[in-house]
Parts: C-alpha cells; structure tokens; sequence
C-alpha cells in the first residue's frame, strides 16, 4: 500500500488531505515527494512561526533535547520558567498556565471565569458569553463555546452556560448582561476559522467596558492571532484592549504543541493547588522552542510582520476575480469570485500551499517569510483567483 492508502486504512477520516506528502522544507519553502518546490502561505495554520527548521530555534529545541525531554510539573525547569517571565514581562500579565493546545488553552480560561465569578460575583453567576461565528477548540466545552451551530450539531449535549451573541451587537450583548447572570465575555479580536473577520474595535472596546462594569472577566482567545501573527505581539493590544485572561497556542513555539493561558493582577490566584494540571504543559523542549521564537519578536520585527502585511493587502487590494482582503499583519483574507478552495487548489498546483477560512482565502505564512517570496506567491494566487 501506498502512503495515502495506509493514511486511509489506519488513520481516523476527520481530515480532507491534499494529495501531498511534505517530506522536508526551509524557511517558507517545503518540498513534496516528487521534490516539488511549494512556498508555504499556511504556516501549519500559523504554527511555524520562524518557518521550517529555523536554525536558532533548532538550536534551542535540540539543546533542551539532549539535556532533558520532559520531567512532569512536579519539578522546576528553566525553559518554562523563562517562558513564562518573558511573556508577563512583554504583556504586563501577572501569571501564565502551561498546556498543549489552543483548545485546553481555552478550558483553562473558561475554568477561570468559573472559579472567578464563584468568588466575586456568586456561585450562580457562571456563564460566558462568545461571539457568533468563532471558534474556540474541539472539546465538547470549548466547541460549546464556539458559536457556530453546525459545530455541536453531531455532539450534543454541549456543555451548559455558553450564549452567543453576533460580532457588533452590543446591544445584545448588554441585553445578556441585564437577563443573565455573566462570569466573562470571551473574543477573537480576528475570527481566524471563522473567515478573517476583524472585530470592530469600538465593539471590542464596548463589551470591555460592559463586561468589566459588570464585574465580569474580558478574556480573549489569541490562539490564532497571537505571538505577532496580526502585527502586534497580541492583538488584543493593537485593539487597545485590557483583558483578564488570554490564551494562546498555535505560533508560541513556532511548531511544537504548547498552549498558555495568561492571567492579569485580578485573576492570577484564582487558581489555586490542584484546581488545574497537565502532564505534558510546560514541557520544556516545547517551551525552550517558544523563549526562542518571542525572544526574537521584538518591534522592529513586528514592524516587518505589518509592512509585509501591507504589502499582501496592496497585492489584493483589486484584481481579477478579487472581492476583498481583511485581516491585520499576516492574517489576510481574500474573498475571492471563485470558490476559495479551487483557488487554494490551483494555488497549489502552482507551487504556492494557502489556507481557506469560510468562503475566503487564508494567508498566515510564517513572519519571517522573505519578500520576494511573499511577492511571487501573491503573484501566483493572484493568477490563482483570475477569472
Ligand atoms: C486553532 C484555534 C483553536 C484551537 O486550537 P487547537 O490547538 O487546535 O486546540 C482555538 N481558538 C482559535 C481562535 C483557533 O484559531
């Protein structure tokens, strides 16, 4: 059998793979069985943040490796230690939680507000309002707080205490508020999955001020859209917004699973021993990888990250068979006439791997990614989208 064949028999069929097999890369470039030569617009879904096998983050992952894998959290390491000053240092967060992934990035969020809300505001007081048309993870509590229907349709019953409102609606919002009893309000600033769509920053700035006026959390799922992806270290910042809890995975470090949950001076004790663990969180191979990769993202490289930005946005700001381009930094989305999956394809038969979201055309190369890449591959989705 073949690898596809052996893929189909052995492997659960939750993923609709292209007929590619990625057998090596550098930087923003990875290569196919057949040695096909791809420029990679996805990043692994904004994963590789310093693109594949970038040699400082090498560096630090296989040192860790020859040193020590993994020791539980029963026991101090310095990786993770490191890791978690660096990001209160450059967030003014007060404490971080370790996981694996975005999802339990976020049901750790979500047992914050819980536990928060329990202490402060009653032991009624448990719900979370999220946006319609986000995405929060894949557990049966993290896809209850995702607001998009045809998600839990298969799983019921979700997890309880989740409402969703639209992206905008701040009446609504304040309606939930008046009726419900609310331990936090939980955003993307860009919904990622849910197509490339940039919140309103007045919006974001309302349900603050309204969830905070209320005694409640403002927590922000930066899964996607952190670790400079959209411009900014989180993008929450470039929203001008001071949440209480923000998670994070995917770019952290820059291709090993790692999720943190970041908590701000009125929430940091709210976890206490023994209300939340995780074997692996924290491990230090995977935290060694991310001290590499925030060390680098400082401004002037987040300068890059939004000038390379600007330039995929002029590169799609009209053309044939081009609607619009949204996002921030190197989260762009192109809504395109043709369906964004033949575009992707053509893409890719082309040499350039893109990303959908919805019915857009999602771009989150890595932020390192070389102009002249960015330029040839904006060029060939562009002959990809042509009518
Ligand atoms: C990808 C994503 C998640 C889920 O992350 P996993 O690591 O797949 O669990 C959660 N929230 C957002 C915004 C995401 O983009």
């Amino acid at each position: 059998m073949n690898l596809k064949e052996r893929d189909d028999q052995y492997i659960a069929h939750t993923y609709k793979r292209f007929p590619v097999e990625i057998v090596s890369g550098k930087g923003s470039l990875v290569f196919d069985e057949n040695g096909k030569r791809y420029i990679d617009m996805g990043s692994g879904i904004a994963v590789t943040s310093f693109g594949i096998s970038d040699e400082l983050w090498v560096k630090a992952v296989t040192d860790q490796l020859s040193r020590v894998q993994h020791t539980s959290n029963l026991y101090y390491t310095k990786p993770c230690v490191d890791l978690a000053q660096l990001l209160c240092e450059k967030t003014g967060m007060k404490k971080v939680f370790f996981s694996n992934s975005g999802a339990e990035a976020n049901e750790c969020a979500i047992k914050i507000a819980r536990e928060y809300a329990c202490q402060n505001l009653g032991e009624d007081y448990y719900k979370i309002i999220t946006l319609k048309g986000s995405f929060h993870g894949r557990t049966i509590t993290t896809l209850s707080a995702t607001g998009q229907e045809h998600y839990h349709e298969k799983f019921r019953p979700m997890t309880p205490g989740f409402l969703h409102v639209e992206p905008g609606d701040t009446q609504g919002l304040r309606k939930l508020f008046e009726t419900e009893k609310i331990a936090a309000v939980l955003i993307e600033c860009i919904q990622g999955e849910g197509g490339v769509i940039e919140l309103d920053p007045d919006f974001a700035k309302e349900a603050q001020e309204i969830a905070h006026g209320c005694g409640a959390l403002l927590m922000v799922d930066e899964v996607q859209t952190g670790n400079g992806r959209t411009g900014t270290l989180y993008a929450y910042e470039g929203y001008g917004l001071s949440p209480d809890v923000v998670s994070t995975a995917k770019g952290l470090a820059g291709g090993l699973p790692l999720g943190a949950t970041m908590m701000n001076e009125k929430v940091e004790n709210v976890l206490g021993y023994g209300d939340h663990g995780s074997t692996f969180g924290g491990n230090p191979i995977a935290a060694a990888g991310a001290v590499s990769i925030l060390e680098r993202i400082d401004d002037a490289f987040l300068a890059q990250v939004r000038r390379k930005g600007e330039l995929l946005k002029k590169a799609f700001a009209s053309g044939s068979g081009i609607e619009a381009v949204s996002g921030r930094g190197l989260m762009i989305g192109i809504k395109t006439v043709k369906p964004a999956g033949e575009v992707v394809q053509k893409a890719m038969e082309k040499g350039v791997l893109c990303l959908t979201a919805k019915d857009k055309v999602r771009l989150l190369p890595a932020l390192n990614i070389p102009e002249e890449l960015l330029i040839e591959a904006a060029g060939i989705i562009r002959e990809a989208a042509a009518l």
